[in-house]
């Protein structure tokens, strides 16, 4: 299976010429491997996960969040297989014991993919998984990642500011690194003139040669503290630190912030608001977070519904009355409608195609300052926001639900009933 004949099949073609290769037994093992890489890469997965089951080697895809069976293959190749995994990632093959990382570069198309490798033994074998980043066709704009566009406007009022420390959060895989570079990109492209742009990354997801980016190398002791520093030397007006994980590194962005850098970066934390206390709790001093920090935004992604195959669907009363309890929306409003994907060949039935992020977004004004100072808890500032008519998480969630553009359920899915209460 090659070239046009691998994009256009479908997962279930794949696993059914898999099946086919094994059984006749014309196969070589590399090329399996190959066809697996090459055809995850074609269906936008974002992590290959290979793991020994007791019917075999179980293959899975995470596709839009969800991980979806891509094959089942004979227990006999298991061992062989990740061997080549690891020959391809130069990692020991001869060492089954250990925790491995590594990273493959490979081609599909036109363009070359990086995967990254990680390989962990469990008590029925070897697992790997390797991530994906294909960022190829990706479009790095604010447009583009799906902010409603009321918050779209008053997030470019604090990020063209070019001061201060923002923040993102969110958990691993809710698109933070999309929403950084869609920011970075905006900058650039509006104030070309007036900002030089570093960043310091682990890893480098996208390669854009328009402004300088470094990539993190503990070996040699550069980390996002010392990227930071260094960077801070050439006196950058914008700076991207991929992570603030230590109080050095929030020292050092506070600092930046306030003296005329901006800095953005992520931290993690459950919600916006949470995002600020945890500043706090990390032993930073409140009066350098209250002046230098803007503004931070936590986001999740949900499926995006299919456009082709939407359809309206009645909520159990159950449901809609959790609604009436927890959402922070105008109650003049009329009863809320949702909708579903039915499921058509446009989305493989599946009734979703794509994601999109729900996101709240804090600004830190004068009431926020003086919380701040005082070190109010997560649900004090939270409280004092919704009071204002804040918009949070879960209140941009059933936006989009009742917009047509995803289910109740995956809003549900990925927002917590810590957070919304
Ligand atoms: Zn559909």
């Amino acid at each position: 299976m090659r070239g046009n004949e691998l994009s256009n099949a479908t997962l279930e073609d794949i696993s059914a010429h898999l099946d086919r290769m094994v059984a006749g037994r014309e196969f070589r093992v590399s090329e399996v491997c190959d066809v697996l890489l090459k055809k995850a890469v074609l269906a936008k997965t974002s992590d290959i996960h290979l793991e020994p089951t007791k019917r075999g080697t179980r293959v899975r895809y995470r596709i839009d969040g969800v991980l979806r069976d891509a094959a089942l293959l004979p227990s006999t190749l298991h061992d062989q297989l990740v061997s080549r995994i690891k020959v391809l990632s130069d990692l020991l093959t001869h060492r089954r014991d250990i925790v491995q990382e590594g990273r493959i570069s490979i081609v599909v198309g036109d363009h070359a993919t990086d995967l990254r490798v990680s390989i962990v033994p469990t008590v029925g074998g070897e697992k790997a998984v390797i991530r994906v980043f294909s960022m190829h066709d990706a479009v790095f704009s604010l447009s583009e990642v799906g902010y409603s566009d009321d918050m779209q406007r008053r997030l470019k009022a604090v990020l063209f500011d070019l001061e201060g420390l923002f923040l993102l959060t969110g958990p691993s895989g809710s698109g933070k690194t999309t929403t950084l570079y869609s920011i970075l990109n905006e900058i650039q492209r509006e104030m070309e003139d007036f900002a030089s742009i570093t960043t310091i990354e682990d890893p480098v997801e996208y390669e854009f040669g328009t402004f300088s980016q470094m990539q993190v190398n503990r070996q040699v002791d550069f980390d996002f503290a010392a990227g930071l520093k260094a960077a801070l030397r050439q006196d950058p007006e914008v700076i991207m630190v991929g992570e603030i994980r230590d109080v050095e590194t929030g020292e050092v962005a506070l600092r930046a912030g306030l003296t005329g850098h901006m800095v953005l970066s992520t931290l993690h934390s459950g919600s916006a608001p949470e995002t600020v206390t945890r500043l706090i709790n990390m032993g930073l001093e409140p009066f350098v977070v209250a002046s230098a920090l803007t503004g931070t935004i936590a986001q999740r992604l949900v499926r995006r519904l299919c456009p082709e195959c939407v359809e309206p669907h009645e909520l159990d009363p159950m449901k809609l009355e959790l609604i009436q309890r927890l959402s922070h929306l105008d109650a003049d409003a009329p009863p809320p409608e949702f909708f579903r994907g039915k499921g058509c060949e446009a989305c493989g039935f599946s009734g979703f195609s794509g994601r999109l992020p729900i996101a709240e977004f804090l600004s830190v004004d004068e009431d926020l300052r003086g919380l701040i100072l005082d070190k109010a808890r997560t649900g004090t500032i939270r409280r004092h926001l919704l009071s204002k008519g804040w918009k949070s998480l879960f209140d941009d969630g059933l936006q989009k639900a009742q917009g047509k553009l995803t289910t109740f359920e995956e809003v549900m899915r990925r927002v917590s009933l810590r957070e919304v209460l």
